[in-house]
């Protein structure tokens, strides 16, 4: 790894450079049983690396040189291991580049819109986690004026972090640095589609960290993921990605009576009153349904409603700054719009779009351009799409899509859009954009979500505390809330002084 420290802004070399790796106890590693997987680039559909392909043994190794270095670690002052924490945002500010480009490569995200965005998210993590290890504070309890009685807040141990392929480095930063600074070591599994940046990542990091301290595998869900979750020495779990893999885990870590905190999926409502500001509304809807990032999004803007007095204008306004979006070249400076991920989502999010065709009465407002370049031709692009004319019943309403598909519907009465916009499996985020200051009081009280935004809809800063309600998952990440809440337990001391 003497070379690691050294940006390598050359996505396809540095992704031949790292395949094949975990990297367990601070050394890149193939996987015990030899094997390994492909790793695709989504825009081309070529093979550009490949990737471990880990299971059960692997997993054992790694979780043991966690619970090896996690002693020492825990047994730092909570300040230090901050500093260092830090040090490795400072150093992974020093990569954003090198990083943007391979997750771009990877994943196909534009690298202007979105990877970059992501790799600085990365870095500012480490950064603000990095000043919270003062914070790990207990109290005293005014129990018995002979008894001493305090909290403190010790680490649970190893944490198994398993994350998605959306926004891979942030979603493990939000995971890893509060874990960190919290006193435990972490086993990573990264998601089949994207291990490469993660990897990258982890191995930037392992120039400061101890070894052992964070360690990261690649492999298949069931494969690689399930026997992390069920591992007798992983004391917690923390997971983002689907229902479906999330109800799995909750049961998996039920039977080890283990803390979990799980990031599941979205239907964000997101509700325009007539009196909004309609240019910033409608800016809004596009950043917020992220098409920048194929809508791969769990908190995209993807049931939009919208009063009917400026609805048809909305749609109007909407579509034309949604069809000035260049699709094209992740890797590409002029791209606003990358691919799909997987062929997988590709058939998932074309198949909703089918479903939405043909349901009578809608519209299917089909923007942006096909790339013309010919070396994508078989790139995994699907325009976007706004429909109009919807019902409440409809799959493209009630399912999350996670591809660059938003619905806008027309409404007229608050209470009743206030009602549709609650009527759904999912809770993450939600907006309202109003100028009315009782309606956006009264609509950030009731509308059933973790996540509320006024005249705005960015996306998850560190700070921030960030989770969902109903199906979208337990737990909150990205605040020291997260820190302190899912990353230690409360030990009560008493000392007897009579
Ligand atoms: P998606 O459908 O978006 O790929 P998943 O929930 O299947 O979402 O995947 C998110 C992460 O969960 C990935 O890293 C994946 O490998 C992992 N995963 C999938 N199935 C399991 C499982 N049974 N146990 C543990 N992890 C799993």
């Amino acid at each position: 790894m003497s070379n690691a420290l050294t940006p390598n802004l050359d996505p396809h070399a540095l992704a031949k450079a790292i395949s094949g790796y975990h990297l367990i106890h601070g050394a890149l590693r193939p996987a015990i049983s030899g094997r390994s997987f492909d790793v695709v680039d989504p825009a081309t559909r070529r093979t550009i690396g490949h990737a471990a392909q880990g299971d059960a043994a692997d997993v054992d190794l790694a979780v043991d040189a966690a619970r090896r270095v996690q002693k020492e670690w825990a047994k730092k002052p909570a300040r230090e291991r901050g500093k260092l924490v830090t040090e490795c945002g400072r150093l992974l500010n020093d990569h954003i580049e090198e990083l943007a480009r391979l997750v771009a490569l990877e994943s196909g995200k534009a690298l202007r819109t979105e990877s970059r965005v992501e790799a600085s998210v990365v870095s500012d993590a480490f950064a603000y986690y990095g000043g919270l290890g003062a914070e790990l504070k207990g109290e005293s309890v005014p129990f018995d004026p002979n008894m001493l009685t305090v909290t403190t807040r010790e680490p649970i141990g190893v944490v198994g972090a398993i994350i998605p392929w959306n926004v891979p480095m942030m979603l493990m930063a939000l995971k890893i640095a509060p874990a960190l600074v919290a006193g435990n070591a972490v086993v990573v599994k990264s998601a089949e589609e994207t291990p490469l940046a993660v990897l990258r990542t982890v191995q930037i990091l392992n120039q400061i960290m101890p070894a052992g301290l964070i360690n990261i595998l690649s492999g298949f869900g069931p494969e690689c993921g399930a026997p992390l979750v069920a591992h007798p020495k992983v004391g917690k779990v923390t997971f983002t990605g689907s229902v479906e893999t999330g109800r799995i885990i909750y049961k998996t870590a039920a039977e080890k009576l283990i803390p979990v905190t799980l990031e599941l999926g979205g239907k964000s409502p997101m509700i325009v009153m007539a009196d909004a500001d309609l240019d910033r509304a409608v800016d809004g809807a596009v950043s917020g349904m992220r098409f920048t990032r194929q809508g791969q999004s769990c908190t995209a803007a993807s049931r939009i409603y919208v009063h009917e007095t400026i609805h048809d204008a909305f749609v109007a306004k909407m579509k034309a700054k949604v069809d000035a979006m260049v699709m094209g070249d992740p890797l590409d400076e002029k791209t606003d719009i990358g691919t799909i991920i997987s062929q997988q989502q590709y058939d998932k999010v074309t198949g909703y779009i089918e479903i939405g065709r043909k349901t009578a009465g809608a519209t299917a407002h089909v923007c942006s351009a096909m790339p013309k370049d010919a070396r994508l031709k078989n790139g995994l692009y699907v325009q976007p799409v706004i429909f109009t004319g919807l019902g409440k019943e409809s799959p493209v309403t009630r399912e999350e899509i996670f591809g660059p598909v938003t619905s806008v519907y027309r409404f007229r009465d608050y209470e009743e859009v206030l009602a549709e916009a609650n009527d759904s499996d999912y809770g993450l985020a939600a907006t309202i954009w109003t100028r009315d200051l009782k309606t956006a009081m009264d609509a950030t009280k009731r509308l059933e979500a973790g996540f509320v935004q006024v005249n705005q809809n960015l996306v998850v800063r560190p700070g921030l505390s960030y989770g969902g309600v109903k199906q979208s998952g337990l737990g909150r990440e990205a605040s020291l809330e997260a820190m302190l809440d899912h990353f230690t337990h409360k030990k009560t001391i008493i000392i007897n002084m009579s």
